[in-house]
């Protein structure tokens, strides 16, 4: 009887269970591929600072220039890579490149108002054991101060780590690395907590931006962020901004910094690096 009752069923669950499967592997497989043909590319969006109106730094952000299916946004395959633990290898690659690439622009451009570049760490990476050796190598052999890096992490990589995230976030400090806050708002920080942890930055989430012109409540919100940024002694970065209207009203609030499309999208080094010749004043 169990076998008339659960056939259908059966070949319906495996044939999807296969399908997906069978799309997973495939990408892992291609991962895999990716990372030895180095098809892998960073993309800078420029931060630009409130203050004085030019860039202040770069966020680093992955695209997959994949040979059949195009350029590739981090969110199609950062979580497989993530499940997979080739978050690692990629991440390590990333935070070679974008200091590589750091100073690089540090030195052709001296005179710049460039101070950091930001780099997303994942929650596998952050917990590796030997991050820090990883990223003081990094910074011995591209000769980049880490005074000039900053890694975002979110607030569940340290909500997650306790204790451990706190001893890791200390040594980064030793070392001179700033720590920002990715998404601030849509964790659940302990706010009491978050007063001992050596961070520098709340990095308050697109999703409060976008609709802050038209839903008070989003604004009382990032009004909120940015207050608390400054009792920790932080600074604030509002992310995805994208119109004059939001700008205005975060430089009312004193936001220090801002990220967004009505500056720049995301762009190929060589475009940064003509944004970062031309120095233009962006507010
Ligand atoms: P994130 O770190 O919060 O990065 C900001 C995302 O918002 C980027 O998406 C950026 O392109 C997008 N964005 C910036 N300004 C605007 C705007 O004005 N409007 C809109 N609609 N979007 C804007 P992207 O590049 O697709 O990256 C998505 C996420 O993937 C990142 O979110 C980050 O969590 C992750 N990610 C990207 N690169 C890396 C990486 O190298 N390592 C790790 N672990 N994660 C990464
Ligand atoms: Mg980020
Ligand atoms: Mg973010
Ligand atoms: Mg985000």
């Amino acid at each position: 009887q169990a076998k008339a009752l659960g056939k259908s069923r059966y070949v319906l669950f495996n044939q999807d269970m296969y399908a997906s499967a069978i799309t997973r592997l495939q990408l892992e497989v291609d991962l895999r591929r990716a990372i030895e043909h180095q098809e892998f590319q960073l993309y800078y969006q420029p931060i630009v600072s409130l203050i004085s109106g030019s860039i202040m730094g770069f966020e680093a952000l992955l695209r997959w220039q994949h040979p059949k299916r195009g350029l590739l946004a981090p969110g199609e395959f950062i979580p497989l890579a993530e499940e997979t633990g080739l978050i690692v290898e990629l991440g390590y690659w990333v935070l070679f490149q974008a200091c590589r690439q750091m100073q690089a622009w540090l030195v052709s451009y001296p005179q710049h108002s460039l101070e950091k570049m930001s780099v997303n760490l994942s929650a596998k990476q952050f917990c590796q054991p030997n991050l820090i050796e990883q990223i003081r190598d990094i910074l011995l052999s591209t000769g980049l101060n880490p005074n000039h890096l900053t890694l975002e992490i979110t607030e569940t990589v340290i909500v997650e780590n306790g204790d451990e995230a706190i001893a890791v976030l200390l040594q980064l400090q030793e070392l001179g690395i700033e720590i920002s806050i990715d998404d601030f708002g849509t964790g659940y920080s302990s706010l009491g907590r978050l007063y001992s942890f050596p961070i520098s930055v709340l990095k308050i989430d697109r999703s409060f931006i976008n609709p802050m012109t038209t839903d008070k409540r989003n604004l009382d919100i990032i009004e909120i962020i940015v207050t608390l940024a400054h009792k920790l002694g932080m600074k604030a970065v509002a992310e995805g901004v994208e119109t004059q209207q939001q700008l205005a009203i975060l430089k009312d609030l004193n936001c220090e910094f801002v990220q967004g499309y009505f500056f720049s999208k995301p762009l190929p080094s060589s475009d940064a690096v003509a944004l970062i010749a031309a120095n233009p004043q962006l507010c």
